[in-house]
């Protein structure tokens, strides 16, 4: 006899493994399962984790070098890939077995192997010595995520041509990189190796840099980086990428049609990812896709077959830990007769380089697509006493406010610990603030979010340090 649940969750990234705790935190019988080995998903083993493990090791290895000039003279600084590499690793490991802690402690049961529908209620497990195992389920969540894509007829090898996967685990550090795609995964890769003494050139299709940016944001960030040593090229396409012996010769054109080539080691393609749809047997049971096939659902997550939903990065919306979560929770409350519910307009994005970007709400551009009225406020860090005392002055915030309800729309930030501050900016918005409230509001001395209370003040033009 199939052993039964009352749910069972393929995928145990931030969107699955949340939503089983928060099932089995909820009395019902959980099961999660879970193809790679270990949990946490893309974010933890692969994505997120790793790459915010070797952004920050990366950054102290630069400061490092240059503390000598603030006079700290701690000898010559040397790098140890290999060791960099196994604390990365040991942070990923740690991270990944605490999952399966909290699954035991919430008596959540961990399958190991790949989940198939075998019929709407009936899921069938292949572990990794092809095993099968049915289970039957009342209600299936799918959260089986999104995996990098390519261009056409360019294939990565994980070792020249490289996902993101394959940047978070190269040798020995290239000596030039070509990174194609101006997105936030491509430009924190290309920090990490920047920073390690790669030389990096990104190659952009579009005339800027992390589309969905406020364009203001997007041009100051650009030019911080370029100041670090990275080179852009927008507006430039790639025609072919041919491996050779060692690395990789890569043909571009630019818009007045003039050829730039690049003989590089690594070519990084970080051109987007797409949802994790295959072998699930979908279309037998009669689960729909929309035109980008992600897991079609209505607003209670529930996909075109009743009893079926799905959350993270397999639907629509942005491919973020965070939402998957958010979304996980949602989604299980919803299953068990709560009023389960995810805010979309209210969901950060960070860019972990040096200095962080962050944002939320809406951009400049969209307010005035809609034509909404607005009022802008911006401070910068040269003017704020924390960035000053520690020499991270590059930066700025900048606040979007309604013209006429001075309601906070949108709040856009580049400089020291954005990543952090933006979570100001968040519950602010869910508590529909004004701008008056932020600025009202005392901010501890001196901290990098003063800046946001300075913003805040100069959406009335009464900011008091510049
Ligand atoms: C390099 C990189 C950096 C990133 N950095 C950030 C960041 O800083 N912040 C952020 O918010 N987001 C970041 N992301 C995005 C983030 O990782 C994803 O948005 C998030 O992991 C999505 O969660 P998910 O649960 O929907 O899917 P996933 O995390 O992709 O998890 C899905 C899981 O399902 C499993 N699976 C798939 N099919 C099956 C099957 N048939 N049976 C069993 N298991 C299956 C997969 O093995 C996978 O483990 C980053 C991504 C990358 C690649």
């Amino acid at each position: 006899m199939s052993e039964k649940f009352q749910v069972v969750i393929i995928g145990g990234g931030p969107g699955g493994y949340v939503c089983a705790i928060r099932l089995a935190q909820l009395g019902i019988k959980t099961a999660c399962i879970e193809s790679r080995g270990t949990l946490g998903g893309t974010c933890l083993n692969i994505g997120c984790i790793p790459s915010k493990s070797l952004l920050n090791l990366s950054e102290s290895f630069q400061k490092a070098k240059e503390l000598s000039k603030l006079g700290i003279e701690a000898g010559k600084v040397k790098l140890n890939l290999k060791k960099m590499m196994q604390n990365k690793d040991k942070a990923v490991t740690g991270l990944t077995k605490g999952i399966e802690f909290l699954f035991k402690k919430n008596k959540v049961t961990y399958f190991q192997g790949t989940g198939r529908f075998k019929s709407s209620n009936q899921i069938s497990i292949t572990d990794n010595k092809k095993k099968e195992t049915i289970i039957e389920t009342e209600k299936t969540v799918i959260s089986t995520g999104s995996e990098p894509v390519s261009l056409p007829s360019i294939e990565f090898d994980e070792k020249i041509i490289v996902s993101s996967t394959g940047a978070l685990s190269l040798k020995i550090v290239p000596k030039k990189m070509v990174v194609v795609g101006a997105g936030y995964i491509g430009l924190e890769m290309g920090s990490v190796w920047s920073r390690l003494g790669t030389e990096v050139h990104v190659v952009e299709f579009l005339d800027h840099i992390t589309p969905g940016m406020d364009r203001e944001i997007s041009k100051e960030f650009m030019k911080i980086l370029k100041k670090q040593g990275i080179n852009f090229h927008l507006q430039t396409k790639v025609k072919s990428i041919k491996k050779k012996n060692k690395g990789a010769f890569v043909s571009t054109t630019n818009k007045d049609g003039k050829n730039i080539n690049f003989d590089c080691d690594i070519v990084l393609m970080s051109v987007g990812r797409k949802p994790n749809t295959k072998n699930l047997n979908l279309e037998a049971i009669g689960v729909s896709l929309d035109d980008k096939k992600r897991v079609k659902t209505d607003k209670n997550f529930e996909t075109s077959i009743k009893n079926i939903y799905a959350i993270g990065d397999v639907i629509k919306g942005p491919m973020l830990a965070h939402k998957a979560e958010e979304e996980g929770i949602a989604v299980a409350e919803i299953i068990a007769g709560q009023s389960g519910h995810v805010n979309y307009d209210i969901i950060p994005g960070v860019v972990y380089t040096s200095p962080e970007v962050a944002s939320i709400g809406k951009t400049e551009e969209q307010l005035k697509e809609s034509n909404k009225k607005y009022k802008v406020g911006k401070f910068s860090f040269t003017a704020n006493s924390r960035a000053k005392a520690l020499d991270e002055t590059e930066g700025f915030v900048k606040i979007l406010a309604d013209e006429k309800t001075d309601k906070v729309l949108g709040a856009h930030m580049i400089g020291p610990h954005a990543g952090e501050m933006i979570a100001e900016m968040a519950i602010a918005m869910e508590f529909g603030a004004s701008s008056e409230d932020i600025a009202r509001t005392c901010h501890a001395h001196p901290t990098f979010s003063e800046a946001v209370k300075e913003a805040a003040l100069s959406v009335d033009k009464r900011a008091i340090h510049s």
